[in-house]
């Protein structure tokens, strides 16, 4: 074929897709437009999972009745006016290509209206191209309809997952925000329910209240700031971190309970995850991570939003300096707010933060550096085990063995989750699994982005002995639980279970379930077993298909086999 320039058509539908990639990309770009618009109220109503309808509506600016079409135009935008704009950009938008590139893969409406106007303006558009136009009359502010999703994308529309799904993904986007501007009002509905709905009083805590509940609300701590912060901020233009971190207290096993605004833009940094899991260091079980809202303010030209299309990632000028300033805020507020005792409480707990792990046998002359080294646990072969003899239990924690070939050392959380997870899903494909029914129903409340998962899972949990039924606003009543998490956390296990449903990759959700069950129901760390309980927990381990890792893929257990012991001992 010839080299040829593209066709309008083919070029907008390529951009587009850089821009839009599910529903809740176009969410982002609309409610992004509305905070633009300095609005202080915005809704969001979304049907079908964002194909079928996305609205947003809101009470800001406006758009003059002339510029109307332009907005339509790729780059073209009121924000920005020149390259040297680009360097300090202190709106959500400023590429222009938004609105041209949700009219490429959808049918858009418009209705907005300035305040300067005694009537607003309607227009259509249809494959990018204006259709209708015409006067219509609205309060200040704007409001974009977007229909058909992608229906002219088959590609795109293969990709995405299940309405639930992109719902949650939707959920998300709206939840951040709402967490990045508190003083917005901002209401989401999906498919004609009442997902979230903030005050917009400007107080945080109200926010997080209604995105993640009042459980996680209660045990939220306020990052302060300090005048000398502002004071040495202002000598070196030192970025201001703000906003809610949580106690230990309330930890979660994945990362999504982490935001991170810069300029209140909602951003994702693995960097600054990592900052915020190190500054809880100690605190937390391992495979832990806290809840945590981070704002952090600095200067415009210090911080490059011009990376990517969609705009989720940025370059700091002096990343460092981001990392340690975010660091010793939450560190500082983790000691001044929790009362010291408490932290060493939980510190102990949860047993010290481990220095790198030397192992005592590491060969010396394997040249591996002295640190932790897992291999030891991988030359185990992934075959059954030994036939095994308890010799005693390490720090409340760990079960000393004997076997023919050396010395064992078992993990005893991690091997009961093994042996649990294991049953829990040979009980499901049986469908024999154990249910214990609560005397009485009880209330489980989840946040807006655990309900879309739940809705999508109900049956799912139902196969694993949870019988939950809805019942008004983002609250279920429980009827019953596995017998497995009777007298346990099982409302910790659903939520958590919940959080790694939602936004994530459906198809793994029976491995889910089973894990979270297993998990929750494992004897803990730290717990004293019996002789005899550690004996039946080795029997059934060495009943296992897998017994060297748990479901989450760590080492069960580590061996010393007699070779080694008798090269550490100098003897050949
Ligand atoms: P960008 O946000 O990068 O400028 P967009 O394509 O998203 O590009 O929007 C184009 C322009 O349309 C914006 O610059 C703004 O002037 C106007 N606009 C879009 N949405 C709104 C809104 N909700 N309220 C007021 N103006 C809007
Ligand atoms: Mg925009």
């Amino acid at each position: 074929m010839p080299i040829r320039v593209l066709e309008k058509e083919v070029v907008s539908r390529i951009a587009a897709g850089e821009v839009v990639e599910r529903p809740a990309s176009v969410v982002k770009e609309l409610v992004e437009n509305s905070l633009d618009a300095s609005s202080s109220q915005i809704s969001i109503e979304v049907r079908g999972g964002g194909i079928g309808l996305i609205r947003v509506m809101d009470n800001g600016v406006g758009i003059p009745s002339g510029e109307v079409e332009l907005a339509f135009d790729r780059y073209a935008t009121s924000k920005i006016g020149s390259l040297d704009d680009l360097e300090s950009i202190n709106s959500l938008g400023f590429r222009g290509e938004a609105l041209p590139s949700i009219a490429a893969v959808a049918q858009v409406d418009i209705v907005t209206c300035t305040v300067g106007e005694s009537v607003g303006s309607y227009l259509s558009l249809k494959d990018g191209i204006a259709e209708n136009k015409r006067s219509q009359g609205r309060s200040p502010g704007t409001t974009v309809t977007v229909r058909n999703l992608f229906r002219k994308v088959p590609a795109r529309l293969k990709f995405l997952k299940s309405p639930a799904t992109e719902n949650s993904h939707i959920a998300n986007v709206v939840c951040q925000y709402a967490l990045a501007f508190p003083g917005v009002r901002f209401a989401l509905f999906i498919d004609g329910r009442v997902v979230l709905r903030t005050p917009g009083n400007g107080q945080l805590i109200d926010s997080v209240i209604q995105v993640y509940g009042l459980e996680v609300a209660q045990n939220m701590l306020e990052i302060r700031s300090r005048d000398e912060d502002w004071e040495s901020r202002a000598a070196t233009s030192l970025p201001l971190v703000t906003g809610m971190i949580g106690s230990p207290a309330i930890s979660r096993s994945s990362r999504s309970y982490l935001s991170f605004f810069v300029n209140r833009r909602w951003i994702s940094s693995r960097l600054l995850a990592w900052a915020v899991d190190e500054a809880y260091h100690g605190l937390l079980m391992a495979g832990k991570h806290p809840v945590a809202i981070i704002n952090i303010s600095l200067p415009l030209n210090e911080v490059d939003v011009n990376i990517h299309p969609t705009k989720t990632e940025v370059k700091f000028q002096n990343e460092r300096t981001v990392l340690g300033a975010v660091q010793k805020a939450i560190r500082r507020t983790l000691i001044e707010m929790a009362p010291v005792p408490k932290i060493e409480e939980v510190a102990t707990a949860y047993g010290a933060p481990s220095p790198p792990r030397q192992l005592l046998w590491t060969p010396a002359e394997s040249g591996i550096s002295p640190t932790y080294s897992p291999p030891v646990a991988e030359q185990i072969p992934a075959v059954s085990l030994p036939v095994l003899r308890v010799l005693g239990q390490l720090a409340s924690s760990y079960i000393i063995a004997e076997g023919p070939d050396g010395l064992y050392l078992i993990d005893q959380h991690a091997a009961h989750e093994r042996i649990l997870f294991e049953k829990i899903k040979r009980q499901r494909s049986h469908q024999e699994v154990e249910v214990q029914g609560l005397l009485e129903p009880v209330a489980f409340e989840v946040n807006p982005r655990q309900d879309e998962a739940l809705k999508a899972h109900y049956e799912n949990l139902a196969e694993f002995g949870f019988s939950i039924e809805p019942f008004g606003d983002r609250t279920y009543l429980v009827r019953a639980v596995p017998v497995l998490l009777h007298h346990k956390d099982w409302g910790g296990a659903v939520k958590e279970l919940l959080d790694s449903l939602s936004g994530g990759d459906e198809g793994d959700w029976i491995e889910k379930i089973a894990i979270s069950i297993a998990c929750h129901s494992a004897v803990r760390a730290g717990q004293e077993l019996t002789d005899d309980e550690m004996r039946e927990l080795i029997r059934q381990l060495e009943q296992v298909a897998t017994p060297h890792t748990c479901p989450h893929g760590r080492p069960i257990m580590i061996r010393l086999s007699s070779e080694q012991l008798r090269r550490e001992f100098g003897r050949s």
